[in-house]
């Protein structure tokens, strides 16, 4: 069974590119262009992983992060945010407001699908395997 990832971001190219060189990996990715939708999706969903934009409409990414933890059944579900504010600080809040990771825009297409893997649990049928 493939893997379900939930992008929630704003900018419809990245939403494209970021879709690609998932499905390309054999992900299902599922997106929302703003934090309410995204939320909601997610507890429907219940993703494997969550991408999401820092600088959304409507609430911003750390907004977003906090409730998303709040939901029980989201509680460990891996959170990376992905944002273009390479300010001091930034990675610092992403984690405050419970994500697990970080990526900087502009999404590298070489390195995307193996940084978010990092994250990504190892499924148990692969577990054991040399
Ligand atoms: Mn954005």
């Amino acid at each position: 069974m493939s893997r379900t990832i939930l992008l929630i971001e704003d900018n419809e190219q990245n939403r494209y590119l970021a879709t690609f060189l998932l499905e390309r990996h054999g992900y299902k990715v599922v997106s929302a262009p703003d934090g309410p939708s995204g939320i909601e999706l997610a507890r429907t969903l219940m993703p494997d992983l969550i991408l999401l934009d820092i600088q959304l409409p409507l609430m911003d990414g750390y907004a977003v992060a906090r409730s998303l933890r709040g939901i029980e059944l989201l509680r460990n579900t891996p959170m990376i945010a992905v944002t273009s504010y390479a300010m001091v600080g930034d990675r610092e809040k992403s984690l405050a407001s419970g994500c697990n990771g970080y990526i900087e825009k502009p999404i590298n297409p070489e390195t995307f699908v193996n940084e978010i893997e990092r994250f990504l649990p190892v499924p148990a049928s692969r577990q054991g395997t040399p």
